[in-house]
């Protein structure tokens, strides 16, 4: 299938967001209002932390101010894997703190479990679905690590249950597949926007304030909290949470921590019956393939397909641009590879095709932290795996404002912070160096070069 042919009709923008039940905007704020609690960011950082601080205090007044509209970035152009890791995988949390990796995965699982109970307390009609991810290997040497990466979950006591050719293709059936491993308790499929809108709903009902179109311009210190400024108005609030993603953050030292990094994705038009029994996929787990440069695709509920990564791209300076949500040579690289991995689909077409930005840090999964003597608390660096992970961040701040002593706050997980990216231009060289050398690996058996290995050594990496 010519991959231009197909990609010819589909519109620029995300699939999630192009739905008749987008609500109207929230007023922007004018003139000057105090709460308990401002949140900064409308994704699901945000709107994880504005909710579930009104259900730890129903009498405690919130605000939130979202720059945009709610659920516009990452939150509602993303994948919708929900998954129980906290860590980018349990490899990554072994690696770096081995000693309460078994927390963090059951922390994780208990999250996932609670987003699902959350979604069903308010009524909110998001498509979820507990599935797991299928990984699935295409070259020998992945199928190797699942095994050995099975291995340390069953000691963790995680299922992932692994699978050879045969057994991957009932499930899902591509001539591409060697192996794969059924993580059969740590994802849930979603549909991300419309939970996003879901918990907006549920914030108004339980009395957030919400403004959006309204970006906070400046954060200053008063002495008896925080003031945030915006265009037409401010906010004087004991406590201030920031979920502001990759945007400029508003505490300057956030920014050496965090690097922009472009994800791409397509939606194919809904699959006919004969389309769908053409490929299995009975179960509809969520799907990755396991190279550095890996792809995602998943079902949604009208048997779509959605088709996103393999390229991570990093604009020189770090710099973020509307335009760069849409890369053409990327989208004929995504559709050439649906096509050699679903060959019975040959003639169906894509109805969308988007992309958005990641908030990339050093250790793949997201750091924390206080300032302004308590006030303010941060959670970013999800680094591509956030749709079930921010709640968890979401609660890490509430109880870093509330100066309480948890079990998640006790983590060195959350404790550390990751190291640094190095100032630019040295940060966008070693950024492209990364990109190339993970390329290489993939087409070398995943053999790491001597810079891979070197940045491994030091803690430091490069995901999406
Ligand atoms: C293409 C793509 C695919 C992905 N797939 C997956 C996936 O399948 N599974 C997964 O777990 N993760 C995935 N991710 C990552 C996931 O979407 C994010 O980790 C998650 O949405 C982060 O949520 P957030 O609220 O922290 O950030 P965002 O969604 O970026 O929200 C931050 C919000 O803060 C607002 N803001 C910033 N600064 C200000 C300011 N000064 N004033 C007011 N508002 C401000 C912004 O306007 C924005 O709305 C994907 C991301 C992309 C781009």
């Amino acid at each position: 299938m010519d991959p231009l042919k197909a990609l010819a009709d589909a519109e620029r923008k995300p699939y999630w967001l192009d739905s008749p039940a987008k609500p109207e905007p929230r007023p922007r704020l004018t003139g000057d209002t105090t709460a308990d609690l401002a949140v900064v960011g409308g994704g699901f950082s945000g709107l994880w932390t504005a909710l579930m601080a009104k259900e730890r205090d129903p009498s405690l007044d919130v605000v939130l101010l979202e720059g945009r509209r709610i659920g516009w970035a990452a939150t509602g152009r993303n994948g919708g894997f929900a998954m129980a890791t906290l860590t980018h995988g349990i490899a990554n949390g072994l690696e770096r703190w081995p000693e309460e990796v078994r927390t963090l995965e059951h922390l994780g699982l208990r999250n996932l479990d609670e987003i699902g109970e959350t979604v069903e307390r308010y009524g909110i009609d998001c498509g979820y679905e507990r599935t797991g991810e299928l990984h699935v290997a295409t070259e020998p040497w992945q199928l190797e690590e699942m095994h050995r990466n099975a291995e340390t979950a069953r000691e963790m006591g995680v299922r992932f249950d692994v699978m050879d050719a045969a057994q991957v293709r009932v499930e899902v059936d591509s001539p591409t597949y060697v192996g794969g491993m059924w993580e059969r308790d740590g994802c849930a499929m979603l549909d991300p926007a419309a939970l996003a809108w879901g918990l907006r709903r549920a914030c108004l009902e339980k009395g957030v304030r919400i403004h959006e179109r309204t970006p906070v311009r400046h954060m200053r210190e008063t002495p008896t909290g925080m003031e945030l400024l915006t265009r037409d108005g401010t906010v004087r609030a004991r406590a201030v949470a920031l979920g502001t993603g990759v945007f400029p953050p508003l505490l300057r030292r956030l920014k050496h921590f965090v690097v922009p990094v472009y994800d791409y994705a397509l939606v194919t038009e809904p699959l006919s019956a004969e389309q769908l029994a053409s490929i299995g996929w009975r179960n509809r787990q969520g799907v990755g393939d396991s190279a550095n440069r890996f792809h995602y695709y998943r079902l949604t509920a009208d048997d779509r397909i959605l088709w996103g990564g393999y390229d991570a791209v990093y604009y020189n300076g770090g710099r973020m641009r509307q335009e760069y949500e849409q890369r053409d040579a990327t989208f004929t690289t995504l559709a050439e590879h649906f096509f050699t991995t679903f060959p019975q689909l040959s003639g169906l077409r894509f109805t969308h095709r988007w992309g958005g930005v990641i908030d990339t840090c050093s250790r793949f999964s997201a750091f924390y932290g206080r300032s302004h003597g308590g006030r303010v608390a941060y959670a970013v660096g999800y680094t591509g795996m956030g749709v079930g992970a921010t709640r968890f961040g979401a609660n890490v701040m509430l109880d870093l404002l509330a100066g309480r002593q948890t079990e998640r706050t006790r983590l060195r997980m959350v404790r550390e912070k990751p190291i640094p990216f190095p100032p630019e231009p040295v940060r966008s060289a070693g950024i492209q160096l990364t990109r190339w050398s993970i390329a290489r690996a993939d087409l070398n058996q995943g053999r790491r070069n001597l810079w891979l290995r070197t940045l491994d050594r030091m803690g430091l990496g490069f995901d999406s």
